[in-house]
């Protein structure tokens, strides 16, 4: 970490960190995970180790804490959901996610063979891409334990309606979710998105795929210079 980002870490360590409201049980649900994994990441950010250590470090807090939210959420908001072992309908896209996701997946496979190509990265054409994620081995997610944040959050009150989407290949078909179990599920993660974007560092949405491919090839050197605030995932960002 530079000195400039040194600087900016340091005054966020030294402000009081976000507040909490307590209106509702429901905001504050929301504020309080969100303000402890902006401690916890704050927390591991200072911490003197290597930067592919530190990542994998931070990934896993924002992994842990969003499954404890989507408990926590799940008591709270009490949805349908239509989920079940094996189900993997919503699997078939070009996920996009942020790159510590993507660190975070690469991590595990990174001796193990993996290819992905996609013609695009525009975001209108990935969402028209129902093809089967990369990870996506004999039916079940090959880095369960450390899939990205936003299939921790997903989710279907309706299976039927996943499956008459992919299908069709009907983009539009939205699957219906309880959002304010999805949205909680992300707060720990956009609390330290949130950080890093105030240290400067790059967080664009990747292509999960892309980017784990190119992680494999250069793991340390390109989470290095992400952390540094450099263009390490230029190549496998979403584009607009
Ligand atoms: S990372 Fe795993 S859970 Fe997420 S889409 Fe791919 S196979 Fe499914």
């Amino acid at each position: 970490m530079n000195r400039a980002m040194r600087k900016r870490l340091g005054r966020m360590i030294e402000s009081k960190g976000p507040a909490i409201r307590r209106d509702t049980p429901q905001n504050e649900l929301v504020d309080t995970v969100y303000q402890r994994q902006y401690t916890r990441a704050l927390e591991i950010l200072q911490l003197p180790e290597d930067p592919a250590r530190k990542a994998l470090r931070l990934c896993h807090s924002v992994h842990a804490a969003s499954e404890e939210a989507w408990v926590l959420g799940r008591d709270l908001f009490q949805p349908k959901i239509d989920c079940r072992t094996g189900c993997a309908f919503c699997c078939h896209v070009a996920v996009r996610v942020h790159i510590l996701d993507a660190i975070g997946a690469a991590a595990p496979i990174l001796s193990k063979p993996f290819h992905y190509r996609l013609e695009s990265r525009r975001r209108q054409d990935l969402e028209r891409v129902f093809q089967p994620c990369p990870l996506l081995v004999e039916g079940q997610c090959s880095v369960y334990a450390q899939r990205p944040v936003v299939c921790r959050g997903y989710h279907s009150r309706e299976v039927a309606v996943c499956q008459q989407r992919l299908d069709e290949e009907d983009a539009q078909l939205g699957v219906p979710m309880s959002l304010e179990l999805y949205g909680l599920t992300g707060m720990p993660q956009l609390a330290t998105l949130n950080i890093l974007t105030e240290l400067g560092i790059d967080c664009r949405p990747v292509v999960l795929g892309l980017a784990v491919s190119a992680l494999q090839q250069n793991f340390e050197g390109m989470v290095a210079d992400w952390l540094e605030g450099g263009p390490a995932f230029e190549a496998v960002t979403v584009l607009v």
